[in-house]
């Protein structure tokens, strides 16, 4: 199977030609140039799987150029019990990504019990053994440089600790981050980690970033690459768990459910879009915003209009943030019938700080039938959702996944089995949850006391000389 980019200027490529990169070279993102099918006969084999096996069973679909045993070395030693085991005290960890059921038809898909705290540890995972893997076939290494406000750079950290041919640099902003997330990226001591706390906002570490990322001859040097949210490996592993909350909801392979989603880059909710054009039985995909709604916005109006970072509200669900969503154009690909002309002609217009419409085209008409509905909430509903679950089912739930649940009652069809997927555990926003329920959240046990261990970070101003010298020093050879 080749991959082929959404702006249909670049060459077909194969899954392990594409892994470590991240744009095509056309300033596209790569996709399978068909969706692999999925038989009914498949889904009654899978179904009973374990989540290591699922994972190997859809990845091979997507990887058929590793060969198999390879695979299975990898999805088994990326998918243990032990590496998901930060869960609820009564989450049942001998499973990955557990079904937990709040009320019969309504269920919360437990994503978040890896390393981080949030599920973005589900792909990354397999992101971090992936690309050992690959660097050692290439006898390469990797130098990941990466801007953080928390999430994703702790998940890439945690992913890449310890793997050979592979660095992290990742920036985070000094004295911006949470204690907790602080302590969870800067206590590692992990010799091929290296923090950077930029004296700046979020938004000057991600200029460094850039900037150095422009220097191609540098970059090319010291074999600078990144693990965003675009990356294919990521996308095709959280493939992967959409199946796993399909069978674990339901009791056969005729029915139909709904996901709903908490959305920001709209990586999550393409890997659900991507299980469905595959065949896996998703009647709604519910794509749930915070206060920075450009995709509720888009699948109610049928105009994406990206906001600039300064019009981009600082919400208590952040990991959700985002101006404008780096995977849509996925799935504008797929809506517009995969013609990547008509895809270059909208893009052109949003990387020219625009907007496009797609009322009164063919693309509105088509909309419905790829089963999305959206809906956005508030601060107010955060709490209000919090508070709500914890008193009536028992349960504590993190702000993203509040959202989730929220957006989620608001917009299923009746009938349909709810599965809401969990993207953080609440340890992780405990002033929230505190504010919404007065008391502070239970934590998992082994990250007990996490900020008083000893951390280890350089602190930079924001300086791109000094960043590469910094890497520079710290790059054999
Ligand atoms: C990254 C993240 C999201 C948003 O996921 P996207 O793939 O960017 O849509 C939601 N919740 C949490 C907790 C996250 O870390």
């Amino acid at each position: 199977m080749k991959y082929i980019s959404t702006r249909g200027l670049a060459t077909p490529k194969t899954f392990t030609e594409i892994l470590l990169g991240g744009l095509a070279p056309d300033g596209g993102l790569y996709l399978p140039e068909e969706y692999p099918q999925v038989t009914r006969k498949e889904l009654d084999e899978w179904r009973n799987l374990s989540y290591a096996d699922l994972a190997f069973a859809v990845m091979s679909k997507f990887a058929p150029d590793i060969p198999a045993a390879d695979l299975k070395a990898i999805t088994d030693k990326t998918y243990t019990a032990e590496v998901y085991s930060n869960a609820r005290a009564d989450s049942d960890v001998s499973q990955i990504a557990p079904l937990l059921t709040l009320e019969p038809g309504l269920h919360i898909l437990e994503l978040s019990n890896g390393p981080t705290l949030a599920f973005k540890d589900m792909a990354m995972q397999l992101l971090g053994n992936l690309f050992e893997y690959a660097l050692d076939k290439q006898h390469g290494e990797l130098n990941i440089l990466g801007a953080t406000s928390g999430d994703t750079g702790s998940a890439a950290e945690y992913a890449m600790r310890g793997k050979h041919g592979i660095r992290v640099f990742m920036l985070s902003p000094h004295g911006k981050m949470s204690a907790f997330q602080t302590a969870q990226m800067y206590s590692l001591q992990d010799p091929n980690i290296f923090n950077i706390a930029v004296r700046g906002v979020f938004d000057d570490a991600q200029d460094l970033v850039k900037a150095v990322s422009n220097d191609h001859a540098f970059k090319s040097k010291y074999h600078i690459g990144t693990v965003n949210s675009i990356n294919w490996g990521r996308i095709s592993a959280q493939v992967v768990y959409y199946f796993k909350g399909y069978f674990a909801a339901t009791e056969s392979n005729g029915e139909q459910v709904a996901f709903s989603v908490p959305s920001g880059n709209f990586g999550n909710i393409c890997a659900g879009h991507i299980a469905r054009m595959m065949g896996l039985p998703i009647a709604q995909l519910i794509l749930a915003t915070n206060e920075n709604d450009v995709l509720d916005e888009f699948f109610k109006t049928g105009i994406y209009r990206p906001r600039g970072t300064a019009q981009t509200f600082h919400t208590s669900s952040p990991s959700m943030d985002i101006s404008k969503a780096s995977n849509f154009e996925r799935f504008v690909f797929d809506l517009v019938g995969r013609d990547s002309s008509k895809l270059r002609e909208f893009w052109e217009q949003v990387d020219a700080g625009g907007a496009f419409d797609i009322n009164d085209t063919p693309y509105w008409d088509a909309l419905p039938s790829f089963g999305f509905v959206s809906g956005k909430s508030t601060h107010q509903d955060r709490l209000d959702t919090i508070r709500a679950t914890w008193e009536k089912y028992g349960v504590m739930i993190d702000t993203h996944t509040a959202d989730g649940l929220k957006v989620g009652i608001e917009q299923r069809r009746h009938g349909l089995p709810l599965i809401c997927l969990e993207t953080a555990l609440p340890a992780k926003f405990e002033a929230t949850i505190i504010e919404a329920l007065g008391c502070e959240p239970e934590r998992p046990v082994s990250m007990e006391g996490i900020e008083s261990l000893p951390q280890r970070c350089e602190v930079m101003e924001v300086d791109v000389e000094a960043l590469k010298a910094f890497i520079v020093a710290n790059v054999p050879g």
